[in-house]
């Protein structure tokens, strides 16, 4: 008989990384061919010679995505990068996907076309090959789950658990642009709901639009590393906001770190967004998702290579474990970081 767990544990007690922990704890890994699984960007499995990259994402409507005001060419395409850029995040390249989709009577035939048009685009774009998928009616809301494969060299692969103390944090692009650019589209629904024949004020925003409709993946980065000769000693993407992801970094490779406020990459657009909703910029960078930027470890030694890369952005260095997790502030006081990133579960994550 199956035994029956008659107590009840709210979703909210764990939140989302410690429910995937909860629920994965006791996984004995049977093949010789996996060679890492659950608590990476990917999983990596060997194949033949080959190294595969594997990793799922399902974005969730009326979770991640609000069709009022996302088009659906757009979603396909964001709904396919966010996977290649889990790749990019183990060093990788992106080569296949499977989508599933399920779409309720409420969409036209037309409509999944637009939707699968963005994923075409996006496939094109980063050379990726779509071979199968699921379909199945819902209920309600729109579920998009696409799984990626990708390939790399098993030297090349970089983890979450292998930054080293006194290594640099660096990070590709700015942040905070698509949190802002969510909060923009936000603020101008609400303001269609109050009033119909508003017209909404997207001008001179593109930026922070683009970057929350339409972001890209790193792979230019992954590619750019390689011809530098640099190995990330550790890497991960910024899904989440910076705050939670470098805290992953430090938590799986047992170590602290100090990043300074004033290194932090932000776009012009952002801080003036930021300004118009009276917020502190650095907040949208350290706990806005989904930027899907960079966030890499190097040894000291790379720092004249990775100088010479435009684009990246030194922002502070891998301490030891017992020295915390610290944002020095601009005036120069260490603040501990805590992350309070995107999480549909929980509202406050450390
Ligand atoms: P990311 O933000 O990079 O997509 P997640 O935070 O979603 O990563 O997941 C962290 C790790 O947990 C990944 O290795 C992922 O494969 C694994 N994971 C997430 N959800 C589940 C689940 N429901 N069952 C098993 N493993 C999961
Ligand atoms: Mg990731």
């Amino acid at each position: 008989m199956i035994e029956q767990n008659t107590s009840r544990t709210e979703l909210a007690e764990l939140g989302e990384f410690g429910l995937i922990e909860h629920l994965t704890r006791n996984i004995i890994l049977k093949n010789e061919s996996t060679i890492t699984g659950v608590g990476d960007d990917a999983a990596v499995i060997k194949a033949g010679d080959k190294h595969l990259l594997i990793s799922t994402d399902l974005l969730t409507e009326g979770v991640h995505f609000d069709l009022t005001y996302t088009p659906l060419k757009h979603l396909g395409y964001k709904a396919a990068v966010v996977n290649f850029s889990d790749i990019a995040a183990m060093n990788g390249l992106p080569k296949q996907i499977t989508v599933g989709i399920s779409p309720s009577n409420r969409f036209s035939v037309e409509a999944l076309e637009e939707l699968y048009s963005g994923i075409y685009m996006a496939c094109d774009k980063y050379g990726v090959d779509l071979i199968g998928g699921d379909t199945t009616s819902s209920a309600g809301n729109l579920f998009i789950a696409i799984t990626v494969i990708g390939e790399a060299e098993f030297e090349d692969i970089t983890y979450r658990n292998t930054a080293k103390s006194n290594d640099l944090i660096c990070v590709s692009g700015d942040l905070g642009g698509a949190y802002m650019g969510l909060l923009l589209l936000e603020r101008e629904k609400q303001a269609f709901i109050a009033d119909p024949n508003m017209q909404p004020e997207l001008e001179g925003y593109d930026y922070i639009l683009e970057r929350q409709l339409k972001p890209e993946a790193r792979i230019d980065i992954v590619k750019s590393l390689k011809a530098l000769g640099i190995r990330p000693t550790s890497m991960i993407d910024i899904s989440d906001g910076l705050a939670s992801e470098i805290k992953h970094i430090c938590k799986n490779s047992k170590l602290g770190c100090q990043i300074y406020e004033e290194k932090i990459p932000i776009d012009i657009t952002t801080i003036s967004m930021a300004e118009e909703f009276k917020m502190d910029p650095t907040i949208a960078a350290l706990s806005g998702g989904e930027d899907y930027e960079l966030l890499f470890t190097i040894k000291q030694a790379d720092y004249d290579k990775i100088k010479s890369l435009s684009g990246i952005s030194v922002i502070g260095h891998m301490t030891e474990l017992n020295e915390g997790e610290y944002l020095i502030s601009r005036s120069g006081t260490a603040v501990e970081l805590k992350a309070q990133g995107w999480d549909a579960m929980k509202k406050n994550e450390d």
